[in-house]
């Protein structure tokens, strides 16, 4: 059997060594457009902020390396031009020496990924505007930085890649703004957990103009005008653009194979194109959403080395499938992480799911165990049948360690509910006996037996202020006078018992505290006495974020920039 993969890095790779795995006689040809394979896509943006120091970290193996553990032929800077599914051959085009020839197959795995997406601006194609891919791209922008010493950098998108460039691009003391569109950087994150990662972002001297339109770029004084609609332009040595990625799938619309969502493949569970023998991965595809069933494109490392495994197997003869993707993810905003699995709350609406949700502010390990640190976790689900959809969290240690868990929950088709079961491990350095993923679970199970009410930060303006409710806060003191939410009276929950009679018989009580967890035991004080009681979710905290984000966002200097 001859297998050409199209393709050298997350799923052509996984594809080619698993073949060889399982088909020690198989013929395997991978052509590779770029001259590296098997490279590090995300560790790209680490390199040029120095985290990761020497290039050759970067490619993870050689062509050489490759062929003498898995004999298989890695041609890189040969480009396959065109598909010709009837007569079961590629053309390629060998970009060294500038000849083409027709390679034939038996199977054919197509893993070409995605590109950057490029909008049709004026200006797009700069010398000083950038797009970070491939290796290459990586090694220019780094000989960018290094002859020209940019001061200053746009990065037109905040997405994970805008973002890591950020970071990395801070790092090495430019001034950086991030501009885009969306009002929040970050889609996976609904805007209240996505104002933690702005607040992350300023706090590290990034400016972040939200809600602007990119209208092109045009190069001025050594630099480059970043053009906005209805707004003063931006300045800076150099742009970035990272507004996406699009598949890239050209050869196979050429070849009649059938597309989808965002021009991407169409494939089968067993990863098969509408072509025979033509299968596709990673980047490039489209997929079955795991938790919506929706399809969509779903563009992460770990779904293009599971699909390139499955290829794999099918084109030796198995029958693996591919269950579908949950976008799970992680990222590193300087010293805090965020992380997310699922939909989120806004996509799930959009839906027309019918969403709650628990906010929650534990600890990373138990409180009095030196270093812990406060993460914000939010965790979607159905209500009434209380399946999870999805999760967030934004903090610092032990955030992707939750992640994972609560992907897993999800994978496994766990109620929310029976997250509070779970038997995690712990010790004083690493958790809490009550994990924070069994704290969302006790959350939730409080919902669903009704042992408590909540209501959300979005609720609060339609409050009624006539009298009818109680608007309590029952924070310290001292809490209280640093800021409140207008309305909110305070009794701090330790002396609730005490001053009960303050309260009003029979009318509901909206109870808030920092994060949620005091409220929720007023609330509990409370319903013993006979009170209707609801406790916002998130506690002041959230609100706090949320708020301040908002005023920061609408606050923008004309410039587009708020530091
Ligand atoms: P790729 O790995 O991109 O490989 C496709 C290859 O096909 C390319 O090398 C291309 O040159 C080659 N090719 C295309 N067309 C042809 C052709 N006609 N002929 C020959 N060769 C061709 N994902 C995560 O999960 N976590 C992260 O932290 C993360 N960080 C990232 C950071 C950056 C800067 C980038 C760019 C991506 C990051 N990703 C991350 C995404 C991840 O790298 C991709 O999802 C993954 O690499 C997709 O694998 P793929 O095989 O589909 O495509």
């Amino acid at each position: 059997m001859k297998v050409v993969i199209v393709g050298g890095v997350a799923g052509g790779a996984t594809a080619a060594a698993r073949i060889r795995r399982l088909d020690e006689e198989a013929q395997i040809v991978v052509f590779e457009r770029s001259g590296h394979i098997s490279y590090a896509n995300c560790g790209l943006p680490y390199y040029i902020g120095g985290a990761i120091g020497d290039p050759a970290a970067l490619t993870l193996q050689t062509p050489e390396s490759f062929y003498a553990r898995f004999r298989v032929d890695m041609r890189v800077l040969h480009e396959v031009t065109a598909l010709h599914p009837e007569r079961k051959t590629v053309s390629v085009k060998d970009l060294t020496t500038g000849e083409s020839f027709e390679e034939p197959y038996d199977k054919l795995i197509l893993s070409p990924g995605a590109r950057p997406t490029q909008p049709k601006l004026p200006g797009v194609g700069l010398g000083r505007v950038f797009t970070l891919r491939t290796v290459e791209d990586t090694l220019r922008i780094k000989e960018h930085i290094r002859r020209e010493r940019p001061r200053s950098a746009v990065l037109a998108g905040g997405g994970f890649i805008g973002l890591e460039l950020a970071e990395n691009l801070r790092e090495l003391g430019l001034e950086v703004t991030i501009v885009q569109r969306p009002r929040q950087l970050m889609s996976p994150f609904d805007p209240d957990m996505a104002a933690f990662l702005h607040s992350q972002v300023r706090s590290h001297g990034i400016g972040l103009a939200l809600g602007r339109t990119v209208e092109g770029f045009r190069e001025r004084e050594g630099g480059v005008d970043v053009l906005l609609k209805d707004e003063p332009s931006l300045h800076a040595d150099m742009v970035v653009l990272a507004i996406g990625v699009t598949p890239d799938t050209a050869l196979a619309r050429a070849a009649g194979l059938e597309l989808g969502v965002k021009g991407a493949i169409v494939v089968n569970d067993r990863m098969e194109t509408s072509a025979p023998h033509i299968y596709a991965v990673g980047d490039a595809v489209q997929v079955k959403h795991y938790v919506t069933g929706e399809d969509t494109v779903i563009a992460l490392a770990g779904p293009a080395n599971k699909q390139g495994r499955i290829a794999a197997d099918n084109v030796c003869g198995g029958d693996s499938r591919y269950p579908g993707s949950q976008g799970s993810s992680v990222i590193k905003i300087f010293e805090m992480t965020a992380a997310s699995t699922g939909v989120n709350e806004t996509h799930a609406r959009q839906l027309g799911l019918d969403v709650d949700k628990v906010l929650l502010s534990p600890m990373s390990h138990a409180g009095y165990y030196p270093g812990g640190q406060v993460m914000t976790m939010k965790v979607v689900f159905e209500k009434g049948t209380f399946r999870l959809l999805g999760a967030q969290i934004v903090g610092y240690e032990g955030v992707d360690k939750r992640i994972d868990v609560l992907a897993a929950a999800i994978h496994a088709g766990l109620k929310a509910t029976e997250l509070k079961d779970l038997d995690l491990a712990y010790a004083p350095p690493y958790s809490s006996a009550k994990d924070p993923v069994n704290m969302a679970g006790y959350m939730i199970d409080n919902l669903a037996r009704g042992v408590v009410k909540q209501f959300h930060a979005e609720d609060i303006p339609a409050l009624p202020r006539d009298g009818s409710v109680t608007l309590l806060d029952v924070r310290t003191p001292a809490e209280y006078g640093r800021g409140r939410v207008e309305g909110f009276r305070n009794i701090p929950v330790d002396a609730l018992r005490e001053r009960l009679g303050e309260l009003e018989a029979g009318r509901p009580v909206y109870v808030m505290c920092q994060s949620g967890l005091r409220s929720y035991i007023a609330c509990r004080i409370l319903a013993g006495h006979g009170f209707e009681t609801y406790n916002l979710s998130g506690g002041f905290r959230c609100c706090e974020a949320a708020a301040s984000d908002r005023r920061l966002i609408q606050r923008c200097a004309p410039c587009g920039m708020d530091q």
